[in-house]
């Protein structure tokens, strides 16, 4: 187990990006020629030829070698929500005296060619067709990984099949990030902004998750297996104090924070803000925004990174949605801008958004692709995981809305009164009634942490995002849809005689057709759910009822325009989610049967026999009373034989359920059949566990589990 020292002390400067190819190291390495045109290839989007590939392979094979690399990865992000990677080393084949060398060569550095045959392909790709490609992405940052495999130097790379169909994540949001450069700059052009060559969406990810003690997550099987409690019964007390929350940290996780951090650093990842979150044993992380693609090569580290450490410290870092029933769940925000190359960020509604034309059209428009894709948001949030929480007030509900605060919600208003708005509501000075703290102005707007697609100064931030899933997806779908609302506007507003009589008439049209969509009130409240049925906003409740909605007419047509998915890459992405669905179902219910079986059955039945034993013997010492004893026994049998009944009920499901094909039809026979009979197993089981001897019960209690770290 890992404490700190005080000679681990450093500055955070000298050691930022130590690990990294990054533009500092390439400037001093490359050759002037070659790094221009590798910055043109990042900057335009140009191809790279392989004369100029081979030489920076081979600098950054050098530079990677006086890290103590041995070996290169190409690192990807296949379906499986995890990143994967063969790893090859440098050396040649030894010369005639047995000598090797270590080499790298432009064409090892462009292309990989995993076997592909094993990753999700959704049904793109026969197994026996096994050819998958990857492709280095140079707009992320090669970094060299070192871990008890040494140090390998790990290329960010694009993964598609032989036909060229995306069979990661890597390549869509790369896809949709050219997308939205391109309808971005048509848009700000319109407003007379010649000089910005390029518009990137800009991401910043918060990080949620659990810490608990290493030796007692090892005593849980289901933990184990699925990465969530499938058993357990609240402790006395819970989160209901709320003294957790930005609570001060304690040494055990601040040593590990800290340890975080270092790695992260060197890695180039800027991990910025560290805090304890809602829940006993949670605690969130969030790095400074970067470019989208960055950013989410980035969330992959950190849930790597935080991982590992923990295991360094004797800990495991929990990332499952909802690992504790009954205690607030984990997530990520994924914050979103649009930035141009010049520092301008279109989100930023500047000091009088009335005045703010370009701004206001990148409201409306935004207003209008979440309105009409909130399906896609939906889907884009939809994880095994989240289903035991989004709506379960502790997360935005499963209805997609948008919160602009009273500020903007005014501008809105205004614009559909009359296509012009006049005025800003401002915000008033903060009188604290001390008189030795400062007076300061109150933000126009306050926050609201129920609302899933928040605006939050400049930026908007998405909080449906499930706490293990990349933000991939989420940003594909965000990019693409902005991307088509803006196209249409520039269509439009292109073609104009009188350029502000025509933005303003579409200001209002957006505005008024759009406005269902701005809610500010409490996600959590019923009353939400209701107002949101007549607005007709959908409320999609589970990943299976929400993976339809990246195969409709609507989707297609979406994708396909801005060449981002074709209509198989989306059918094959929403078989994947059917079968990732219930092979994650299936497993959690295999983990209960054997955990019941094994374990927890003969526990209950060791627990009835001493009360049974105790009955006879304090009957034979003296005939007093049983009456407690008794009411225990007949209580606990009859818990048991209900738990024995709900096992059997739940074997016969699960294997009905894997009797089927794969796809949709069985997605939906484990989320109404199997997940029923897991909740009827889990009732008889969580309240045995409150009965029976501490003693006996075989594994850690919700308590020491969350409380004890
Ligand atoms: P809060 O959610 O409390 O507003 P922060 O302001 O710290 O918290 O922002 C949370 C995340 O949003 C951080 O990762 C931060 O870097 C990121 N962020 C801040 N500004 C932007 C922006 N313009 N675009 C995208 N992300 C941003
Ligand atoms: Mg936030």
């Amino acid at each position: 187990m890992r404490t700190t020292s005080m000679s681990e002390y450093y500055n955070v400067s000298d050691i930022f990006g130590v690990n990294v190819f990054n533009d500092n190291v390439m400037k001093e390495r490359l050759p002037k020629k070659v790094y221009q045109k590798l910055h043109e290839t990042i900057q335009d989007s140009s191809e790279l030829d392989l004369e100029t590939a081979d030489i920076i392979a081979h600098e950054m094979k050098e530079w990677a070698i006086e890290q103590g690399a041995t070996h290169y990865t190409h690192w990807f992000q296949p379906l499986t929500g995890v990143t994967a990677e063969k790893h090859d080393s440098f050396i040649t084949s030894p010369d005639a005296q047995g000598k090797v060398l270590m080499s790298f060569s432009g064409k090892e550095l462009i292309k990989g060619e995993p076997d592909a045959s094993s990753f999700p392909s959704g049904g793109l790709r026969a197994t026996c067709e096994a050819r998958g490609y990857t492709a280095w992405d140079c707009t992320s940052f090669a970094f060299v990984r070192h871990d008890a495999a040494g140090a390998t130097l790990c290329i960010p790379t694009a993964f598609c099949s032989y036909t060229g169909e995306a069979l990661d994540q890597k390549t869509p949001l790369l896809r949709s990030m050219q997308a939205i450069n391109e309808q971005s700059l048509r848009l700000i052009r319109l407003f007379g902004n010649t000089t910005s060559r390029k518009v990137t969406p800009s991401v910043g990810a918060e990080q949620e998750y659990f810490l608990i003690d290493k030796e007692k997550y090892l005593k849980r099987k289901d933990l184990i297996y699925t990465g969530r409690t499938l058993f357990g019964s609240m402790p006395a007390k819970g989160q209901e104090m709320n003294d957790h929350y930005f609570g001060s940290i304690r040494p055990r996780i601040a040593a590990f924070m800290k340890d975080v951090n270092t790695e992260l650093w060197k890695l180039g990842v800027p991990a910025k803000t560290q805090h304890n979150e809602v829940a006993p044993a949670q605690h969130e992380l969030a790095p400074i925004f970067e470019t989208c693609n960055m950013a989410t090569d980035h969330n992959h580290l950190v849930m790597e990174i935080l991982k590992k450490t923990a295991n360094e410290h004797g800990l495991q870092c929990l990332l499952h949605e909802k690992p504790f029933d009954g205690v607030n769940g984990s997530g990520k925000h994924d914050n979103w801008s649009l930035t141009t190359d010049d520092g301008i960020n279109l989100l930023d509604p500047g000091k009088h958004p009335h005045d703010n034309k370009q701004f206001q059209l990148v409201l409306t428009c935004i207003m209008k692709a979440v309105d009409r894709h909130a399906d896609l948001l939906r889907v884009s949030a939809a994880d095994v995981g989240n289903d035991h929480r989004l709506g379960a007030d502790e997360a935005p509900p499963a209805i997609v809305s948008m919160f602009l605060g009273t500020q903007l919600e005014s501008i809105i208003e205004q614009l559909i009164e009359n296509g012009v708005a006049t005025h800003t509501p401002k915000g008033e000075m903060l009188k604290t009634g001390v008189d030795s703290l400062p007076d300061f102005m109150r933000d126009a707007t306050d926050r609201n942490r129920t609302s899933p697609f928040a605006f939050t100064g400049n930026k908007f931030e998405f909080r449906m995002v499930g706490a293990q899933d990349s933000i991939s997806m989420p940003n594909v779908i965000l990019n693409t849809i902005v991307a088509e609302a803006f196209k249409e506007a520039c269509d439009e507003l292109e073609q104009a005689d009188d350029f502000d009589m025509a933005l303003s008439a579409y200001l209002r049209k957006l505005a008024k057709e759009h406005q269902r969509i701005i809610f500010n009130g409490d996600g959590y409240s019923n009353e939400w759910v209701k107002e949101a049925g007549r607005r007709g906003l959908p409320n999609i409740r589970t990943m299976v009822e929400a993976i339809p909605a990246l195969t409709t007419p609507k989707a297609v047509e979406l994708f396909g325009k801005f060449n981002v998915f074709n209509e198989s890459e989306l059918q094959s992405r929403a078989e994947i989610l059917y079968e990732i669905y219930a092979k994650a179902v299936n497993i959690e219910a295999r983990a209960m049967i054997n955990i019941t079986h094994k374990t927890l059955i003969p526990s209950v039945i060791k627990y009835v026999t001493s009360l049974a034993n105790s009955i006879n013997a304090v009957k034979a010492a003296c005939g007093c009373d049983i009456s407690v004893q008794t009411e225990l026994l007949t209580e606990s049998s009859s818990l048991l034989s209900q738990a024995r009944k709900a096992l059997q009920a739940l074997e016969t499901a699960t294997d009905a359920g894997l009797a089927m094909n794969a796809g949709k039809e069985q997605a939906e026979y484990y989320s109404e059949n199997v997940t029923a009979a897991m909740t009827a197993l889990r009732a008889p089981i969580d309240k045995l566990e409150i009965m029976v001897d501490k003693s006996m019960w075989p594994m850690p209690s919700y308590g020491d589990l969350i409380f004890e770290v």
